[in-house]
């Protein structure tokens, strides 16, 4: 049986606004910020405001709301970083490679002959996360 959604996880407090995060969009239903242990420059998440576990228990208005963001989020991201691809990802419970127990969609920008870098690897300079962030913003700016 799945747990139940835990409150406490760190992107509910980044919800909250209790702990930082290099915010790049938001609106009524979702959130997305930089990664801060990026698999690659320009990592970013998408996550919706419902408290969802994951996939499973999130219902399909806040699915929605998540794909529309991060469609809009991978194009500017996608313009920001000059990138050649994209990789979309999304992780369920621990046998399914998930850390955190708050809903969230990864979006990396991807680049001809450059390997993804280590799930939660080494964390990333807080200066560049805020450079990266605000070049997301500037291309969602931009439209
Ligand atoms: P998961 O393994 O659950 O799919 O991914 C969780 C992601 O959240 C990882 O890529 C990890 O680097 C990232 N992460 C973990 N803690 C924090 C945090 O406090 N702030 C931000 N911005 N990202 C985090």
């Amino acid at each position: 049986m799945t747990a139940a959604y835990d409150p406490q996880n760190i992107f509910a407090k980044i919800l909250r606004g209790e702990i930082p995060a290099h915010r790049v969009y938001e609106d009524a239903h979702t959130l997305a910020f930089m990664d801060v242990m990026p698999q690659g420059e320009g990592h970013t998440l998408v996550i919706p405001k419902a408290p969802a576990r994951g996939l499973l228990d999130a219902s399909p208005e806040s699915l929605a709301a998540v794909a529309a963001t991060v469609q809009r989020v991978a194009r500017a991201v996608k313009t920001a970083f000059a990138a050649d691809g994209l990789t979309v990802f999304q992780y369920n419970e621990p046998a399914g490679g998930q850390t955190v127990f708050h809903l969230h969609v990864h979006i990396l920008p991807r680049f001809d002959g450059v390997a993804l870098g280590r799930h939660t690897g080494g964390m990333a300079d807080g200066a560049v996360l805020a450079d990266h962030a605000a070049r997301v913003r500037a291309a969602l700016d931009a439209g």
